[in-house]
């Protein structure tokens, strides 16, 4: 009786074979779970690469075009489009000028690949000249959040006029989701789902993004409207909100140090959840690879089925066409 296996050691032993190890595997990474973000800026074949995101750059919208129909033809059904405009003011006027880069840019990949679904993110702190996601008052260097909302819902409008599939509001001001949503729906725009980053963290992970997307802060931190590393129970209040405000898809960001959150959402919701897969998760791996410290596949497919594990339907990642790359091949090989 002791030399008896119990039942989870016999299937254990028993899963000699790859078949039988994909017979009993939980979790199951594919392309159709990825969105591919990119960033698009002016000028013609334009190809800036990003020093702290090997294999990231800033496209011009031909390259844009020619990107996205790569991923497009990996099967990857999404890609979220960030805008590095030409001039930064400080009302942001870039983020929801209907000749803006973003508008321009989704107008060209949804002429070129009208079934790939453009994701488009609604933020200022790409357009403003200080870097916050809000506009600042001059004196106390305090956002405003009021007057925030109305240009954040003036650019997600001229977004969905552009053809944006799914617009997704990254800057965590209050009340955001319902100054979107009312705007939207007054332009025409009732069917255009919003992605909101419910839960999205004041993380040092942002860094090489911020190098990408030209954004970083003037002065001052996002700690006054991202949200504390060490809350958890927090994240769960903010999802709610969002989707009282009629959120649509509610995300965590980042993912890899925030599966406990991912978690907790998943239990606690039934929306689409999505995860961000954000640029100082992407650039450690890639900087390990680099030096030999980790196999880069391998790491990658892992972090990623983690993601997924942990409760995300949607995985946003600046890996997604290699990962989109290797299960193409994966699969040719079984
Ligand atoms: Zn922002």
């Amino acid at each position: 009786m002791s030399n008896m296996p119990f039942p989870q050691q016999r299937l254990r032993r028993t899963r000699r074979t790859e078949r039988l190890r994909g017979l009993m595997r939980e979790t199951r990474i594919s392309p159709d779970d990825l969105i591919y973000p990119m960033f698009v800026t002016v000028g013609e074949d334009v190809r800036n690469p990003v020093p702290s995101m090997p294999g990231i750059f800033q496209l011009s919208i031909d390259n844009a075009v020619a990107e996205a129909k790569k991923a497009y033809g990996l099967g990857i059904p999404g890609i979220m489009l960030f805008g590095i405009p030409e001039h930064k003011d400080e009302a942001a006027s870039g983020a929801y000028d209907p000749e803006g880069i973003v508008q321009l840019a989704v107008r060209a990949i949804k002429d070129a690949l009208p079934d790939l679904l453009v994701i488009t993110d609604v933020c200022l702190c790409e357009y403003t000249s200080h870097g916050h996601c809000g506009v600042v008052e001059k004196d106390s260097g305090e956002i405003l959040n009021d007057v925030s909302l109305e240009l954040l819902a003036r650019t997600a409008a001229s977004q969905a006029e552009a053809g944006a599939d799914i617009v997704a509001p990254s800057d965590m001001m209050d009340g955001r989701v319902s100054a979107i949503r009312a705007e939207l729906d007054r332009e025409g725009f009732e069917n255009t789902p919003i992605m909101a980053y419910s839960a999205k963290y004041a993380t040092t992970f942002y860094g090489p993004f911020r190098d990408a997307a030209e954004s970083a802060p003037q002065f001052g931190d996002r700690r006054s409207y991202q949200m504390d590393p060490a809350n958890a129970r927090e994240a769960l209040r903010e999802v709610r909100l969002d989707i009282e405000e009629g959120a649509d898809i509610v995300m965590v960001k980042p993912a890899l140090p925030y599966l406990d959150v991912l978690y907790r959402v998943r239990e606690a919701i039934d929306l689409p959840l999505a995860a961000y897969n954000v640029s100082g998760e992407y650039s450690m791996l890639k900087a390990a690879a680099q030096n030999g410290w980790l196999d880069e596949r391998a790491a990658v497919l892992e972090a990623l089925t983690s993601i997924k594990r942990a409760g995300a339907d949607i995985i946003l990642s600046y890996h997604a066409p290699d990962v989109a790359r290797w299960l193409a091949e994966n699969h040719q090989g079984s």
